[in-house]
């Protein structure tokens, strides 16, 4: 079951496939191993010469039917889901990189991303170049360098919300011999699909819209199938030549387009764990049966708000992708032309203090630091998640200090507008 089916029915259908007296719905493997007849077919699952599951720190059968969903929602060939969105963004990386490697990325990023990529990842010895993902494609290109293994953006990028090229991506990462790699997180496959526009990996926080009622963390990792490997054996080691902790197979040769996957399942997984547990895939999967419903609902409602916000004489500025007149409007229609995400930034005349007493005027609108889930929320970046920056620095990290993020939800939107509007009037 995967690609003849429309996006809404592989949200509630795709992924567990039951056979004759099986259960309808997808049941939690709740079992750390998996039981065999002879000493010989569990010595062929190590050497991976046969599938199956053997160890959950590996795989796990509930974990893959959900990860075969969100392939099958992606257009990919194969997943892996992951303990959290950190976690996939961490592997999908350490996937094609080590020590002595650089790659190129976007500055639109998620603050953990981006903590992860400049601190950690340097740690380990890889190093990043950030690049302004609206400069040319020569200017882009510059940042390249003969160990660059890769090229990463997010699609709408979390807080600033910036709309990237992902074709004008796609077109520098090819013409440099890398993958292009996007976090998804924000439109989900319901609103974009990167592979459609030249990308080759695409990673996802499961925790915001897929889950989608702030239950469960997770992440997850999708491949296309589509780049070829070994056309640059040379740049990617790790895929083309062999793995001695394998006996000596080589990932592309023995698993084709499955390559990149099996590599980060059966060594990443294996060595460094960060698998999710089935309880959480299994609270992802009714997430994701509803998915399609949630987006429309979410980006419409999203919409009338910031039309809301911009008519209100008290709302300095507002930032929404999908809002005709933004920056970001029409690269937004070009490759979400249903709609972007829920989530929303704007800033009140006056100023840090007038943002955190609306913020604090809110009934129905909880403070949380969260997005993407059911129940619209507000953070105050400058308060909570930026608390130790000055104004200054503030406007440096991109973060104005009246910069309000609400993340609009699914409930009534004359009830979310009307408890702004009280706290506007408090
Ligand atoms: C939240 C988020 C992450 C990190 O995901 P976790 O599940 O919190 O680890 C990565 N990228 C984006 C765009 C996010 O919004």
């Amino acid at each position: 079951m995967s690609k003849q089916f429309k996006p809404e029915t592989l949200c509630v259908q795709a992924g567990w496939q039951p056979k004759k007296g099986e259960p309808r719905v997808l049941p939690i493997y709740q079992s750390t191993t998996f039981k065999y007849d002879t000493s010989e077919q569990m010595a062929r699952l190590f050497d991976l010469e046969d599938a199956g599951y053997f160890y959950t720190r590996l795989q796990n059968p509930t974990n893959d039917a959900v990860a075969a969903k969100i392939a099958a929602l992606e257009g990919g060939v194969a997943a892996m889901l992951t303990s959290s969105g950190q976690a996939a963004n961490f592997y999908a990386i350490f996937n094609i990189c080590q020590a002595g490697d650089h790659f190129v990325c976007s500055s639109a990023l998620y603050g953990g991303t981006f903590n992860l990529f400049s601190v950690t990842m340097k740690k380990l010895g890889i190093e990043v170049t950030f690049v302004n993902q609206d400069a040319s494609e020569e200017e882009i290109s510059a940042a390249f360098r003969p160990n660059t293994k890769l090229l990463f953006g997010e699609t709408i990028s979390n807080p600033s919300l910036e709309v990237l090229d992902i074709e004008k991506f796609a077109r520098i990462a090819h013409s440099n011999g890398v993958p292009l790699l996007i976090d998804n997180t924000f439109p989900t496959p319901i609103n974009c699909r990167p592979f459609e526009w030249g990308a080759d990996i695409v990673i996802h926080s499961t925790t915001k819209y897929m889950d989608g009622h702030a239950t469960a963390v997770g992440g997850c990792i999708v491949d296309s199938g589509n780049f070829d490997w070994d056309a640059y054996a040379d740049k990617f080691p790790g895929l083309c030549t062999p793995d001695e902790s394998y006996h000596g197979l080589t990932y592309t040769k023995a698993f084709g387009k499955g390559a990149y996957i099996t590599k980060a399942t059966a060594q990443l997984m294996r060595d460094l764990g960060s698998i999710q547990s089935p309880q959480n895939a299994f609270l992802l999967n009714i997430g994701l049966e509803t998915l399609h419903l949630r987006m429309k609902q979410h980006c419409s409602n999203a919409l009338a708000v910031a039309k809301y916000l911009e008519a209100n004489e008290k709302v300095a500025w507002v930032n929404y992708c999908s809002l005709p007149g933004n920056k970001y409007y029409d690269l937004a229609q070009k490759y979400m032309p249903n709609g972007s995400c829920g989530v929303i930034s704007f800033g009140l005349k006056g100023g840090r203090e007038v943002s955190i007493k609306f913020m604090d005027s809110l009934e129905l609108v909880a403070i949380v630091t969260h997005v993407a889930d059911a129940r619209t929320c507000v953070l105050h970046p400058a308060s909570h998640t930026h608390r130790q920056l000055t104004d200054e620095q503030l406007i440096e990290a991109g973060v104005r200090p009246d910069h309000i993020r609400l993340s609009v939800g699914i409930e009534n939107v004359d009830d979310i507008i009307a408890d702004i509007e009280q706290a506007l009037n408090a």
